[in-house]
This record gives structure tokens, sequence and C-alpha cells, in this order.
């Protein structure tokens, strides 16, 4: 089959890439090949003068349309060598030792691996001679590091175009580190009532919206809705406390503009916590699940509406701490959660 640049054509059934798609079709046509194969999707981003999150999915679309494909990469955390590498994420074992080193240990999704991608030979053929260059590589990663395999898996057009095929639905990847909220709209089974099932159900809409550009704004994404609900994710506290508290303000002001009063009024309720979690393939989309995930999840339960409750987990960072001091009122308290044997701190914020 002969390479053919036109196949980029393809991505004109995707509205939202409709933007990018050209220029990334420019580029490929016109780039030296080893800046086709292997790349730090990061480089992409620089070279095309896009943000990191609209990168990604635009190379989501390609890989989609089998325009690109993907590497995924474990990395030794200790010599910084390469443990694994293969174009499908469930094949890299999860237990890895070091040929170069020594070490020997479990591989996260945040931590030790990797992704990076190559055009696809359909669209541009790129001769073995010419398309490894260890002085360009290296020189990238200098420059730009490299892209946690967790910046493509939590972005939300990944999971939904490429989760089931990314991670067997027998298999499950270690997360070190990630914040995850849960949202609930409170009282939202009255609202129904008293506004009639069409106005209630285009308030919620709009509350959905509010959360996902605040989230979005921030860096983090919502993973999925449950009822009136939202699951999502941030890879850091500070940027979890700007989107959550900016999506309650933002629910404020709808408030306003509708003119809801009392009980009427939309008030968000959500839990905040941090720490590990698992990533698997359920309902053919990748999701969540372990410890952090439940007791962001119980936490949600305790707020009283218009609030957060945020785990101690979160403000242990000093910086997170003095935000969330910076954007509302904070209180202490203890509690139990259902399922969890010891009590934990955990702290209300008003904004
Ligand atoms: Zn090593």
């Amino acid at each position: 089959m002969p390479s053919d640049i036109h196949a980029f054509d393809r991505l004109k059934k995707y509205p939202q890439a409709a933007r990018y798609w050209p220029a990334l079709r420019d580029f490929v046509a016109r780039a030296r090949p080893h800046e086709l194969h292997r790349i730090n999707p990061l480089y992409l981003a620089e070279r095309l003068r896009w943000g990191r999150n609209e990168t990604l999915d635009v190379l989501t679309y390609a890989v989609a349309e089998n325009l690109w494909h993907l590497h995924w990469e474990a990395y030794c955390p200790a010599c910084g060598g390469l443990l694994q590498e293969d174009e499908h994420l469930g094949a890299l074992h999860h237990h890895q030792v070091c040929r170069a080193c020594g070490w020997e240990g479990e591989i996260a999704l945040d931590r030790e691996l990797a992704v990076e991608a190559s055009v696809s030979e359909r669209v541009r053929r790129l001769p073995l001679s010419t398309r490894e260059d260890p002085d360009f590589r290296r020189k990238v990663q200098s420059r730009l590091g490299r892209l946690p395999a967790l910046a493509l898996v939590n972005r939300p057009l990944f999971r939904e175009l490429l989760g089931a095929q990314t991670l067997p639905s027998d298999q499950s990847l270690g997360v070190e580190s990630m914040v995850v909220f849960f949202s609930d709209l409170k009282g939202s089974t009255a609202l129904y009532e008293r506004l009639g099932d069409a106005q209630a159900y285009r308030l919620v809409r709009e509350h959905f919206t509010v959360i996902f550009d605040a989230v979005e704004a921030e860096g983090g994404a919502a993973v999925k809705t449950i009822g009136d609900g939202v699951m999502g994710t941030f890879f850091e506290p500070q940027a979890a406390l700007r989107g959550i508290t900016a999506a309650l303000r933002g629910l404020d002001e709808v408030n306003r503009r509708e003119d809801l009063r009392g009980e009427d009024r939309l008030r968000l309720k959500v839990g905040v916590h941090m720490g590990a979690c698992i990533v698997v393939t359920l309902n053919h989309r990748l999701d969540y699940f372990g410890t952090t995930v439940n007791v962001a999840a119980r936490l949600s339960d305790l707020s009283r509406g218009a609030e957060v409750v945020v785990s101690e987990a979160l403000l242990q960072d000093a910086a997170a701490r003095r935000l969330a001091r910076s954007l509302g009122e904070i209180q202490p308290m203890e509690t139990t959660l259902r399922g969890l044997s010891r009590p934990i701190t955990a702290y209300r914020l008003r904004v």
C-alpha cells in the first residue's frame, strides 16, 4: 500500500478536530523523518504551537483513524534506562527488573510510564536509516522531559475512543498519585419535582457545563457523570482546589442569572481526595478504582452543599493549604467513613 498524506481527510468527520488536523497533516508532509518517529507529543505541541491537551486530543483522533500509532514505554526510575516498550499498553509487565542497574519494582502510569507517537506507514513511510536520531531524542528529552502515560490516559476523549483497546478488561495499571473528586447536585430530586422535568433538566445540564469548563480550565478531566453527579481527576492539589472552587462560583452565577432562590438554588456537594488508584477498563472505557476513589465519593456525601470536603492528604502540601485558605473559609472535622476502619481528618471549604 503506498503512503498517502490524504488519509488525513478522514479526520474531517470529527468537528472538534477541524481547526487542527490540516496543520498536523502539513507538519507530517514536511517534517524530517526523526520528527515523526517515536516522538514526544510535547514536541508536536511545541512545533504546532498547540496546548498540551489539544495536542493530545488531536493525536487521539489521528490514532483512532490509524494515521498515527502510540508507543508505551517503561523507564527505570533509578537509572533512566528503557525497561520495556510496546505498541500495546496492556503488553507491559507490571513488575519490572532493570537489567542495567538492578532496580526492581511495580511500574505506575504517572511515574515510570511514558508515551510517544509515530506516524503510520500508510500516511508517510519513514526510511529506517533516517528515522532514528539519538542526538535529537536526547535534546527533546532534556528540554521537554517525557510525557507521562497518565497525561494521555486521563483525557476523556482518549478514554472514550481508545480506552478499551488500550487496556484489556482483565488488566489494571497503577497510578501513584492522583486527585479524585466527586460532585453531586444537592436536592436535585426535589428540583425536578418543583420546576418540572424540562426546566430542571435544563439547569442540570447547565450545571454540568459549568463543572466541565472549570475542571478543563485547570487541566483536570471530568471522567464520567453518575446521575446528576460528576467524577473527575486532577494531577495536582492546587489545580483541583482552583478548578472545584471555580465550579462552585460558576454555579452561584447560574443561580443569580436564573434568579434561583432558597431551595431552588443549585448547590454542589463536592468531596476531594488524593492518593494511589488503579486504572481498569470497564464498560469499554478506562475508569479509576481504589480506596482513594471510594474516599472521595464518601467525602462528597458529607458536604452540606455549596461546600467542598477536602481530605487532609490534599492539604498536606503547604502551597495547597495556603491556596485553600485564600479561597475560602476552612473548618476541620474528624469523621469515620463507612467501610473504612480508621477515622480521618477532613476540612470543609466554603467559598
Ligand atoms: Zn535502571
